[in-house]
């Protein structure tokens, strides 16, 4: 049997870095945890490096005591170290749990030292899909799909040519608000925001699931792995969550991914590809009856997802406008200092008046993502729905 695979997990303490841990607790002779990192969770991060016996540790804010870390665990801090730890020559690849843009400088810098990244952090892909899958492609290394609807995908196409594909259809679950009349939506709290019907997830993607910009960002995702262009790409809304991507080949056959909505089965697919080893939760059971209805997405009601397909064909800075802007609405709404429908009217404000330059670089890349971020903070502040 082989030495158990060496990787470095990003974003530890997170949602998806708890189903990598499911997945490491249930395999671990097969991977082994070399580094891992948080934003500023101290004392969660110590409790898995010191269950799993973790080498490197790593916190983007140096914390005030470590003292719970165990002696043999060397922590690092600040954005640079994590760069560093992200290409750290012992590892064999790095999965990327890092919420929001904050993800692209270490994705980058895995795929530059030719590191396999294990990725579920759409938001690096949305803001530098052409930059993060050209470095792919020059290093060698591959990025390999976590995000539920994308691990179908790249489970349903396998070793098929990409000629042999016709379009990709994304499933949504439409959030806990998909049955709400538009002048109900203009009461919804962010209480129940946070609460999603089928996944349990970190809060900035519960509350993009909610207001379906998750579903844009999952197009745009898709549209850099998959190399397919927008117009190939669908979304339908299939309430239950059991069928997470569906892939309609040429000849007009089509294949779907079916299972129960838990992270831990594409974390697990991605993290032992292109093994399958039994699961961490039982599969679906076929004696009971399962729900596969599909309907189109409401559009009218959900004007983050249409702001996200305009911004997909607009191509250039826009997706990375997008998600800027909603990162800020996100944290505002988070913060009740703006209401549900507010978001896309900040995304729409701050798409429709920025200035559209084609960054490239990293430092160019970053330096737009902070002009859209001053922007969206100054129309909250200077609007009228703001209420402090
Ligand atoms: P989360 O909020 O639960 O966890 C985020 C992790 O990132 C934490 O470990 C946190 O410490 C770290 N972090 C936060 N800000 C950081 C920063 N500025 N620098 C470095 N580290 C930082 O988020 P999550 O729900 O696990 O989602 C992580 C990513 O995976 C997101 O991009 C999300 O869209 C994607 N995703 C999540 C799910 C899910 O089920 N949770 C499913 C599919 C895709
Ligand atoms: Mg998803």
């Amino acid at each position: 049997m082989s030495d158990p695979k060496k990787f470095i997990l990003l974003g530890a303490t997170g949602s998806i870095g708890e189903s990598t841990l499911k997945v490491l607790r249930k395999h671990p002779d097969k991977l082994f945890l070399l580094g891992a990192s948080a934003h500023s969770q101290t004392e969660k991060l110590s409790d898995i490096t010191n269950e799993f016996k973790v080498p490197l540790a790593h916190l983007t804010k140096k914390p005030k005591d470590s003292t719970s870390f165990d002696p043999s665990t060397r922590l690092s801090h600040g954005e640079d170290a994590l760069a560093s730890l992200a290409s750290h020559p012992e590892a064999e690849f790095v999965v990327v749990a890092i919420v929001g843009a904050a993800g692209l400088r270490p994705t980058l810098a895995a795929l530059e030292a030719g590191k396999d990244v294990v990725l579920a952090n759409k938001e690096s892909l949305v803001v530098g899909g052409k930059l993060v899958t050209e470095t792919a492609l020059r290093s060698g290394a591959r990025i390999i799909p976590a995000d539920s609807e994308h691990n179908a995908v790249f489970q349903c196409i396998a070793d098929q040519p990409h000629r042999s594909v016709d379009s990709i259809i994304l499933t949504a679950s439409g959030g806990p608000f998909r049955d709400l009349t538009a002048e109900e939506l203009k009461g919804v709290t962010l209480e129940s925001a946070l609460q999603h019907p089928n996944w349990s997830m970190g809060p900035k993607v519960t509350i993009d699931s909610a207001t379906m910009a998750n579903k844009g960002l999952e197009l745009m995702e898709a549209h850099w792995l998959f190399g397919i262009p927008p117009s190939k790409l669908e979304v339908v809304i299939h309430p239950p969550s059991i069928i997470h991507a569906v892939v309609r080949f040429i000849d007009g056959c089509c294949l779907a991914q079916l299972s129960p909505p838990s992270m831990t089965f594409a974390m697990q697919n991605a993290l032992l590809h292109p093994h399958r080893f039994p699961g961490v939760e039982p599969s679906l059971d076929f004696a009971q009856p399962l729900d596969l209805t599909f309907h189109p997405p409401p559009l009218d009601r959900f004007p983050c997802l249409r702001h996200a397909m305009d911004a997909l064909k607009q191509g250039g800075s826009a997706p990375l406008v997008f998600n800027a802007a909603n990162e800020v609405a996100v944290e505002a709404f988070r913060l009740n200092r703006i209401g549900f429908l507010q978001i896309p009217h900040i995304i729409e404000e701050v798409m429709n008046n920025i200035d559209h330059s084609q960054p490239n670089t990293l430092d160019e890349l970053l330096s737009m993502d902070r002009n859209v971020r001053q922007l969206s903070h100054e129309y909250i502040r200077s609007s009228s729905f703001a209420s402090s």
